[in-house]
């Protein structure tokens, strides 16, 4: 299967059936049939913080215990961290996976069983989902860095506590500063939520282009693949995120 003809399937499985390459065909119907474009925000404004119910100090400077640390420090210290109880009930810290240089930055919420059991991030039918998404947008796996703001499976999938995050958001903040992406992408509620450091809905933290507090990265927002597998009407609104972002990156905002 040819570059286009496997770019068109990933985009089918995104429900996405008629998009093609902006300079291929400006004036194209086709361009009509994709999700429209976002508006643009810069910078977006921030919903007020509920006090107690996020991590404080987004800053790089909070993190004295992995300061300095390299990506094989660091990978070691989560592979054995017990800084918050989730460590009893883990089958191994999720790191992250891909570039460690890489340009786009996913981050997600937390590992779930099969990502808990393989000590990959996006993996079964919501990694392949976002598979398709990269691919779409002319990446991969291998091209851009995946890692979740929580590095130990909760039980039951439960969202993550406050303190958990807390205690555990000083490694993404480190893998942040390591790879020094030049765009992060937070997918779904708790990412956006954690580290725009909001309350807001996703709904209204999507289609604008934020900074991430304490790096003044742009960072764009959609949804979490699981919840697309559950409503697939809204892959239309992943699609229009990642054209978001892809714009973003390309005029160097
Ligand atoms: S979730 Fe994070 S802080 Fe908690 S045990 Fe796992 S690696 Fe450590």
């Amino acid at each position: 299967m040819g570059n286009e003809a496997r770019r068109r399937a990933y985009l089918d499985a995104l429900g996405i059936t008629a998009w093609q390459r902006r300079e291929a065909n400006a004036e194209s119907a086709r361009e009509g049939e994709t999700a429209p474009a976002q508006p643009m925000a810069t910078p977006p404004p921030q919903a007020p913080t509920s006090p107690g119910t996020q991590p404080s100090d987004p800053s790089p400077s909070s993190q004295p215990e992995v300061a300095g640390l390299d990506w094989s420090a660091l990978t070691e210290q989560v592979a054995h961290c017990q800084r918050c109880r989730l460590h009893e009930t883990r089958t191994q810290g999720v790191f992250g996976v891909g570039n460690p240089e890489a340009d786009w930055l996913f981050i997600g919420e937390a590992p779930g069983a099969e990502e808990d059991r393989r000590g990959e991030p996006f993996v079964g039918r919501a990694g392949q989902l976002l598979d398709a998404m990269l691919h779409a947008a002319g990446q991969s796996r291998d091209s851009v860095y995946i890692a979740n703001i929580i590095k130990s499976r909760p039980p039951k999938n439960r969202d993550p506590k406050p303190e958990e995050i807390a205690a555990c958001l000083p490694y993404l903040r480190r893998q942040i500063q390591l790879i020094q992406p030049r765009l992060v992408m937070l997918v779904g509620r708790v990412s956006a939520q954690t580290l725009l450091d909001s309350t807001a809905p996703l709904g209204r933290l999507r289609g604008q282009v934020h900074r991430l507090p304490g790096f003044g990265i742009p960072a764009v927002v959609t949804y979490h693949p699981a919840y697309l597998l559950r409503s697939p009407l809204e892959k239309r609104k992943v699609w229009a995120d990642l054209r978001l972002a892809r714009k973003t990156l390309e005029e160097g905002m």
